[in-house]
């Protein structure tokens, strides 16, 4: 018997909806399947029993409230659970989930019936953990979108065991299940003061007591070059030439300093896309540091390469535009260690290790944290996301939501004692 008998069936009805976010899309959510699954699952939270349960109509963050059983009195914080409902950029159209029932932890596990994928232990050694439990993966064709329907379900789980366990004490809790975190917008758009906690979580992370509250900081770079053809019969000191310069531009950044070679705490500038003629070229960039000080740097840098393109074309033929992205949510969750501490406590009370490391990308706490909400990042269970090869386990799913359910329990014994 499951210890929570609706999460796996719940998990598998939601992957088998599709609901990519779409980055060429300006509408919020960028994709209307997105709108119906947050519809489909706001009728699911108010038949669990939840209040205030709405969409806001600007964000399109489906929000809803598991009210405080202590008593109007007390003084429990609020805490808010967030996951988000969109898949990455891979296909996800008819995703069909096997379960692997009580895995062996050596074995290769066939992708369907063809043959052609398999998920095979010398490749993602990551499977050796999971020997004697149950795994959920794709049939090979499509992602799984544990990452983060994982977190959704375990989310929801935890709001339908709260209800049904009226005895269990809980302060105010807030939910948020939001769209568009893949393409890195949904978060933009997130309200602080309509979501009224005084902490949160997102429940994004990947395997077995992950705990992040530090991420990158990051911005993009474009940066659009203007050449002049000529026939190159008559081009000497004529002809500038778009993708030379695009070429000397690149040599002009640290060779080192590439996604490619960097890991740990070091950053980089991430050449994704380069396209050109002689005529025109365009170059972007990813720019990437953990340390606030030094992304700055980077971007000053990248400038000044910028400004001696031009000096040397002796004309401004090189034009950069800079955004930041989002920020190193440690600069704000330094001055709210005991969110952090939380967590940590809630995990090693049920016996798990907590594995905390500085993430090389960004959660949607990254952006939310510095709104003013402090929101580390809670494991969900995925491994290999955004990929055919993703899968998670049903038992690192159940342990996510005995950390929800243990958070809940530790803040009130926090503020009765
Ligand atoms: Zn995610």
């Amino acid at each position: 018997m499951a210890k929570y008998a609706e999460l796996l069936p719940r998990f598998l009805k939601y992957v088998r909806v599709e609901t990519r976010s779409d980055p060429e899309s300006s509408t919020i959510p960028s994709t209307p399947k997105e709108t119906a699954f947050l519809q489909r699952l706001a009728t699911e939270l108010q038949d669990i029993g939840l209040s205030d349960v709405r969409i806001n109509p600007k964000n399109s963050y489906l929000l809803a409230t598991i009210p405080s059983n202590l008593g109007e009195s007390s003084k429990i914080p609020t805490i808010g659970f967030l996951a988000h409902i969109d898949t990455a950029d891979f296909n996800a159209h008819g995703v069909n989930p096997q379960v692997v029932k009580s895995y062996d932890g050596h074995s290769k596990i066939p992708l369907g019936k063809n043959g052609q994928y398999q998920l095979d232990p010398a490749e993602f050694p990551a499977l050796k953990n999971y020997a004697g439990q149950t795994l959920i993966t794709t049939d090979g064709t499509t992602l799984l979108g544990a990452d983060d329907k994982a977190g959704v379900a375990e989310i929801v789980t935890m709001a339908e065991y709260l209800m049904a366990h009226p005895e269990i004490k809980h302060g105010t809790i807030r939910i948020g299940l939001s769209p568009d975190e893949e393409i890195g917008t949904g978060a933009d758009h997130f309200d602080v003061t309509d979501f009224n906690a005084d902490f949160a979580f997102t429940v994004d992370a990947g395997p077995l007591g992950e705990l992040e509250y530090e991420t990158f900081n990051a911005a993009a770079a474009t940066i659009d070059i203007a050449g002049k053809d000529v026939h190159t019969a008559v081009a000497k000191g004529a002809m500038v030439n778009a993708i030379q310069l695009a070429i000397d531009l690149h040599e002009l950044l640290p060779e080192h300093d590439r996604a490619e070679r960097t890991e740990g705490r070091e950053g980089f500038y991430h050449l994704y896309r380069l396209d050109g003629t002689v005529d025109h070229a365009t170059m972007k960039y990813l720019i990437r540091d953990h340390d606030k000080a030094i992304f700055e740097d980077r971007k000053q840098h990248l400038r000044a390469v910028v400004d001696r393109i031009n000096q040397r074309c002796g004309a401004d033929r090189v034009h950069l535009t800079l955004r930041d992205q989002y920020y190193n949510m440690r600069e704000v969750l330094e001055k709210h260690m005991d969110v952090v501490e939380l967590a940590k406590a809630a995990m090693e009370d049920l016996g798990i290790k907590p594995v905390i490391y500085p993430v090389r990308g960004g959660t949607d706490g990254s952006t939310i944290s510095f709104m003013g909400l402090p929101t580390p990042n809670l494991f969900a269970g995925g491994e290999n996301m955004h990929s055919r090869y993703e899968y998670v386990s049903l038992q690192t799913m159940e342990a996510a939501l005995d950390v929800l359910l243990k958070i809940n329990a530790l803040n009130v014994e926090n503020h009765i004692k």
